[in-house]
């Protein structure tokens, strides 16, 4: 069986949630995982704004606008008068809830529960629609078997014998339907996976049930060797090493979830990036593939801020490294670039949460300065260190570009270079143009 993930654009619309039943009527079985329409987790996300800053008002109005849309699009899907009559009802309901929290105080725990409103909606008009189309599915609750620890790390022997058993219980069903994005916490509480997260979604699933293969159905025709919101003319990527599609995620290819190619990696399963306004267009692979021996494509993560830790007693101290990764470590901060030399050390981390603490603890080693505002570009593909050239090639198409850090050698698959954000869409332009 295969998992088929549709993101917000591909169910944004009433004619776009038909176009989607479409393509799963023709694959016959399939678990289906569905984003909430687009804009709407945004909206949710804005509602939640204006009731913690008190503006009613304003969050009343962005209310009604988006519960307008919903009825809308719920009386364009539907012809049926019982599914039509079901939608409305379940429509109000999601509403009336999310007025409830007009005049509550909204923490963290209330925050995570209208936003998940967004996927329970779309999954629970999209079933009506494959029902009133007489298909034999099934809407499952996502948050009954996706799971995270208290790390926020998926829990993966949970989901896996909690999917299996809702799965299990409908063995006569042949579209198992279901939420992307959300999940409960180790508290039962409703939570998410993260912005963008229904991709992981499909690939825990994926992982959990051994299927087939993942396919994430978007607006786009796979992986372009460049992104396309900054740079013309870029083009699919047909087939990527799982290694490599999960650098070009992580590092800010905004198609896939950074964390979605891991759970499909280590069940080894492939997973294909596919247009839905152009089903038959060939997409992208991503599976084990052989050794290319070429550049791939290009991405880059923004908001990266740059640490230097300089040190009178690093020459030979060992030891050193360790005690700045423990400050890291101990305020939950990744780093995603480090760079060395004798006299001290660069890291790079996108999440600015505990900078002041860290850099308070991190001057007792040395004189620390800080650079942000960064970007991060990363140039992905079969770059085993014998492949001659390509670090060459990519250090000449950026000579007009200041450059803050490099690293190679950590992966046979990424060169990464530090710059300013100012500098960004043209050291996109310019790696297309030389390397492509
Ligand atoms: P969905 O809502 O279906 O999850 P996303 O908006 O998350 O879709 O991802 C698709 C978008 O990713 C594309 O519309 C495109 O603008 C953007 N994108 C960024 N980098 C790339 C890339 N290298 N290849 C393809 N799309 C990319
Ligand atoms: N709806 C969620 C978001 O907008 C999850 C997703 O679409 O993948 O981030
Ligand atoms: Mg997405």
């Amino acid at each position: 069986m295969k998992v088929m993930k549709f993101g917000g654009t591909s169910v944004g619309s009433a004619q776009r949630m038909k176009n989607m039943v479409k393509l799963v009527a023709a694959e016959g079985n399939a678990i289906v995982v569905l984003s909430a329409m687009s804009g709407t987790t945004n909206s949710l996300i804005a509602i939640t704004q204006s009731i913690k800053e008190g503006e009613i008002n304003n969050a009343q109005k962005q209310i009604d606008e988006l519960e307008r849309k919903y009825f809308e699009t719920a009386a364009e899907l539907l012809s049926d008068n019982e599914m039509l009559r079901a939608a409305n009802d379940t429509i109000n309901t999601f509403f009336s809830k999310l007025r409830s929290y007009l005049d509550k105080t909204i923490t963290e725990k209330e925050e995570k529960e209208i936003v998940a409103f967004g996927e329970l909606l779309s999954t629970n008009l999209v079933i009506l629609y494959m029902k009133e189309a007489d298909m034999n599915a099934v809407l499952l609750d996502a948050t009954e078997f996706m799971k995270i620890t208290p790390e926020g790390e998926p829990d993966m022997k949970f989901i896996k014998q909690q999917a299996n058993k809702a799965i299990s219980r409908y063995p006569e069903v042949d579209i198992y339907l279901t939420q992307g994005f959300i999940c409960r916490n180790h508290n039962d509480e409703i939570d998410n996976l993260q912005r963008g997260g229904s991709d992981y979604t499909a690939s825990l699933i994926g992982a959990a049930i051994g299927a087939d293969e993942i396919q994430i159905w978007t607006d786009i025709d796979g992986m372009h060797n460049n992104d396309p919101r900054f740079v013309e003319g870029t083009t699919p990527v047909n087939e990527l090493h799982f290694e490599e599609a999960a650098e070009l995620a992580y590092f800010g290819a905004k198609i896939l979830h950074p964390t979605c190619v891991l759970p499909a990696k280590h069940a080894n399963i492939p997973v294909r990036l596919l247009n839905t306004m152009q089903p038959e267009a060939p997409g992208t692979v991503i599976y084990n593939t052989q050794p290319t021996h070429t550049i791939k494509a290009v991405a880059a993560k923004d908001n990266i801020t740059a640490i230097k830790i300089k040190s009178t007693h690093m020459l030979l101290a060992y030891g050193f490294l360790r005690k700045v990764f423990e400050i890291f470590e101990k305020y939950h901060t990744p780093i995603d670039m480090i760079t060395t030399s004798e006299v001290g050390v660069s890291v790079t981390i996108d999440n600015e949460r505990s900078l002041d603490v860290i850099l308070s603890e991190l001057k007792e080693f040395g004189n620390v300065t800080v650079d942000k505002d960064m970007v991060i570009v990363c140039v992905v593909g079969d770059l085993e260190w014998q492949n001659r050239g390509f670090e060459a090639d990519v250090v000449n198409a950026l000579r007009e570009i200041p450059v803050r850090m490099i690293s190679y050698g950590g992966s046979n698959y990424n060169i990464s270079l530090l710059i300013r954000k100012e500098d960004k869409i043209r050291a996109l332009k310019l790696l297309s143009q030389y390397l492509f």
